[in-house]
């Protein structure tokens, strides 16, 4: 086996390291635990948005309350006002019983406000169960797909440890010289060592000129000789 043969086993181990480092980069995990993170962040803005509406109901709910409670404890004192012998005159009497009915309507429109936000707040807290039940599925699912993608990025990783000791072992057998020519053509062009096959280099897949086919062929075995039409470390 020749350095050259050396360094095209170094290459396929790099080709394969490139597909891999690839996929890990592009895991389909990745996209799915991405999208189920964005799905807890919705949900949880949602529940916010719902849990602030009905807040307010309640608020508005609460003041109605709270009003028809002071109107009817007033009503309650003029009621007692009546019986207690404080107010005695005909007319007295009839203020008082006006201020009365005019407490007992104002009350009753409280309560009904009070009700009407309780009907408001009905469906608005079916909504946030909803929410709740939402969230609550989402954090599930992102954690399983954190889980999924973690179990991914291991299995490939332990891949590539293994094709890198490999690499590792093979590449101990090529000159440092030859590395470096091999590194930089194959920033370059991706690909930087081709078997030349008959006349036809395996790399850009055309035709040495026979002229420089024989240069080539008489060229000692340790040297490095490039194709001349795209420059690749051949294999000969
Ligand atoms: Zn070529």
């Amino acid at each position: 086996m020749t350095i050259f043969e050396d360094l095209l086993v170094v290459q396929q181990f790099d080709t394969t390291l490139d597909q891999l480092r690839h996929r890990l980069a592009t895991l389909p995990e990745r996209a799915a635990r991405d999208a189920a993170h964005a799905r807890v962040e919705q949900a949880t803005a949602a529940l916010e948005e719902i849990s602030e509406r009905l807040r307010a109901i309640r608020a508005v709910q609460k003041e109605a309350e709270d009003h028809a409670a002071l109107l009817e404890d007033k009503a309650a004192a003029a009621n007692a006002s009546l019986y207690d012998g404080s107010v005695t005159a005909h007319k007295e009497l009839e203020a008082v019983q006006e201020e009365i009915s005019s407490l007992t309507s104002r009350q009753a429109h409280f309560e009904d406000e009070a009700l009407e936000q309780m009907e408001l707040a009905e469906p608005v807290e079916e909504e946030l169960a909803a929410a709740r039940a939402e969230l609550e599925a989402a954090i599930e699912a992102s954690a399983a797909a954190d889980t999924a993608l973690a179990e991914a990025i291991t299995v490939l990783e332990a891949e590539i440890a293994v094709v890198e000791t490999d690499r590792s072992s093979s590449v101990e057998a090529v000159p440092t010289e030859l590395l470096v020519t091999y590194d930089s053509l194959r920033a370059g062009l991706g690909v930087a060592v081709a078997r030349l096959a008959g006349a036809r280099c395996e790399g850009c897949h055309l035709e040495i000129p026979s002229a420089q086919l024989e240069a080539v062929r008489r060229a000692p075995a340790d040297e490095v000789v490039n194709c001349p039409e795209c420059g690749r470390i051949l294999v000969r």
